[in-house]
């Protein structure tokens, strides 16, 4: 969860709890100058990458769970699009270039306030070289995917679904939540 600051940035009174008129929830506010402490939930941007029946995962290198595979995702960073991030993360994790073709899974985690939004896309360029985050990098046949040690079940899940898929040549897109667990169909 995002740190909670203790004090106003506009005038350093000492922030408190309180229901500002006409909101629906409680928020930090600061009683001298009226400020609002508002806090929004992160999104996270990341690819399905296939290349002739392969898919791009990579090793993370950092906390959490360093030694886990992944699909190449991050932080959106302010004056972004959706999937400028999820290009930009691909291309710092993998050193490969993409082209996004559709989104694919909206994933949200609301007890971390979190919300994960899985495109679709290609590799247009593999250069085989990335950065300090990631340990590994390699585009995996379905049966050689390191299924145990996947970063995140829901991760899991969502590759699982698009390999299913791929052999059909029909993508879904889905949404879902770490409550249920589950990614579903959306109609
Ligand atoms: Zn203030």
């Amino acid at each position: 969860m995002p740190a909670v600051p203790r004090f106003c940035p506009q005038c350093s009174a000492a922030l408190q709890q309180g229901r500002p008129d006409g909101d629906t929830h409680e928020r930090l506010m600061c009683g001298a100058c009226g400020y609002i402490h508002y806090i929004n939930p992160k999104i996270i941007a990341g690819c399905i990458i296939e290349r002739d029946g392969k898919y791009l995962l990579c090793q993370r290198g950092i906390p959490p769970r360093p030694g886990t595979w992944t699909l190449p995702a991050g932080f959106m960073e302010a004056g972004e699009t959706t999937e400028q991030a999820a290009l930009r993360e691909v291309w710092e994790e993998t050193g490969v270039r993409g082209d996004i073709v559709s989104p694919y899974s909206i994933f949200s985690v609301p007890r971390i306030s979190e919300v994960y939004i899985i495109f679709r896309a290609v590799a247009v360029e593999i250069t085989g070289q990335w950065g300090p985050e990631t340990m590994d990098c390699r585009f995996f046949a379905p049966d050689e995917i390191p299924w145990d040690a996947i970063y995140y079940p829901a991760i899991r899940q969502i590759l699982e679904r698009y390999i299913e898929e791929r052999q059909a040549g029909v993508y879904g897109i889905y949404m879902g939540n770490d409550d249920s667990g589950k990614v579903h169909f959306m109609r």
